[in-house]
């Protein structure tokens, strides 16, 4: 296929729902194929068979950033989420990278535009500049460190940078906190409310050190006073719903009916799955516990269907189960698929790009100062 045929082609996206898969596959492989090293797709280990199949890389959110910045590509389609490819953004282009490129910046692109994170949409950023001026009426807030976890949107990645705070992953909460609480008393984690409260119950904070605010109460986040002065950590009421959706009556059930399984779960789950679970961690330490255990291993696993899918497909020598009756995906990430990343590619190739993320440099500036303190502990 050409630039010129290329140009030719329909660009308004219901031209491309009705294609067939074999259709999408094989345009997608020819756009592939025309810009070569120049694109980069990444693929969220959450997202799609075959979506994925198109990925030139595949990994969590940062990492897939981390991964494409290093590379020398000109553009790159985020096959994940919104605060994902904000993300890819804020790293590829970074003043560094920048100057590394002569200028030049490396265009992001998300194939659907409603692939948010119902987690991430859980804290806005007026909700969380409102809280921490609430919290300033009774407490000190040069004595709180915000934390906030990597699934959100830039804007409060921005806000820690700003505040003297940090961002941290699923794999490294625990390493965030105590940098935290070297600094301050208190910590302000947002915008998941079980993996502050998992990470801080594994560090020996106790239930009374602890409090919910919730950003829709009318005042302090629903807490009375004293509960916020005695709290080290305030945890932001935000869940993410494919987690929140697996049951300590799920663990027992397979306990039950498979005797020796183990329970695998990620710290996004609830307090009460996640402290019955064999192994709790973050996708990356699922994986490498799959990948590490003996043939014959009988795992129920808690987080996200496609994951846990293609770890069954990639390890037919072990049992794996969903930890959970019903199907737990991530609607929203599901919302990449075939057609939308065929349309996005082809308009790139002519010319076009469409659904662009572009942090401004303010809030750029700011989230790289707290993702650059993450990194440095690493
Ligand atoms: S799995 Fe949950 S936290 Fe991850 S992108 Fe989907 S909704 Fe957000």
């Amino acid at each position: 296929m050409s630039l010129t045929q290329l140009n030719e082609a329909q660009f308004d996206f219901k031209d491309f729902r009705s294609l067939s898969n074999e259709i999408l596959n094989m345009r997608i492989r020819n756009v592939k194929k025309l810009l070569g090293d120049r694109l980069q797709i990444l693929g969220h280990h959450y997202q799609q068979d075959e979506v994925i199949e198109h990925s030139d890389l595949r990994g969590d959110s940062l990492q897939l950033s981390q991964m494409a910045a290093e590379r020398d590509c000109e553009a790159i389609v985020f096959c994940g989420v919104h605060f994902m490819a904000e993300t890819a953004d804020i790293v590829a282009n970074s003043p560094q990278r920048l100057e590394d490129r002569n200028g030049k910046r490396v265009t992001v692109m998300l194939p659907d535009m409603k692939a948010g994170c119902s987690m991430a949409d859980m804290a806005g950023i007026r909700q969380v500049e409102n809280a921490w001026e609430d919290l300033g009426e009774v407490i000190d807030t040069n004595d709180i460190t915000p934390v906030t976890y990597i699934n959100s949107a830039a804007s409060l990645k921005a806000f820690c940078g700003k505040h003297g705070g940090i961002v941290c992953t699923s794999s490294n909460a625990e390493k965030v906190l105590q940098w935290a609480f070297e600094r301050t008393g208190r910590v302000l984690f947002f915008p998941d409310q079980h993996l502050g409260r998992n990470t801080s119950l594994k560090m020996g904070i106790k239930d009374p050190e602890m409090c919910v605010w919730d950003p829709h109460a009318e005042e302090l986040g629903g807490n009375e006073q004293a509960t916020v002065e005695n709290s080290k950590v305030i945890l932001w009421r935000g869940h993410c719903s494919v987690h929140q959706m697996f049951k300590p009556e799920h663990v027992a059930q397979f306990r039950a009916d498979h005797p020796g399984i183990k329970i695998l779960v990620h710290p996004e789950c609830p307090r009460e799955v996640n402290d019955i679970a064999d192994v709790s961690g973050s996708t990356g330490k699922i994986i490498q516990t799959v990948q590490a255990a003996p043939a014959g291993t009988k795992w129920a696993i808690g987080t996200e269907l496609h994951l846990v899918n293609r770890l069954k497909k990639e390890h037919p020598e072990q049992e794996i189960h969903f930890l959970s009756p019903v199907m737990c995906m991530c609607a929203t990430m599901y919302r990449i698929d075939l057609a939308h990343l065929c349309w996005t590619l082809e308009n790139y190739a002519a010319g076009s790009a469409v659904n662009v993320i572009r942090v401004d440099d303010e809030t750029q500036k700011w989230s790289l100062v707290a993702l650059e303190r993450m990194l440095k502990l690493a």
